[in-house]
């Protein structure tokens, strides 16, 4: 274990170690631990450890939360900004295809088809 990692709690399953500024979490069979960031509604945003051989289908399917849990007005929040930018990226999307279909149209139209 890296010289300047304390051992912060020891679960049956898991070792949470701690550096100055992040954690780093060992899962059950010995590897380091990957953070990902959970998107549901529910936990929008919250990181969770997961093995980090997941990804490559050999994981050992442990998996912790890293950030506590979240009060139900943050999750509000964040989830309706989510929306929101949703919500413009499809009307930009839509006014770019306007955009360039009137650009075409012009085209054609110069050029006398
Ligand atoms: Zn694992």
């Amino acid at each position: 274990m890296h010289r300047n990692r304390r051992a912060a709690s020891t679960e049956s399953s898991s070792t949470t170690f701690i550096t100055e500024d992040d954690m780093v979490c060992i899962c059950q069979s010995g590897f380091e631990a990957e953070t990902i960031v959970c998107w549901s509604d529910e936990n929008v945003g919250r990181r969770l450890y997961v093995c980090c051989r997941e990804k490559y289908g050999g994981g050992c399917d442990w998996k912790t939360w890293k950030d506590p849990k979240m009060s139900e007005q943050t999750k509000h929040v964040i989830c309706r900004l989510l929306r929101r930018i949703k919500s413009l990226e499809e009307k930009r999307a839509k006014e770019k295809k306007i955009c360039a279909r009137a650009k075409r149209q012009r085209k054609n139209f110069e050029f006398g088809y």
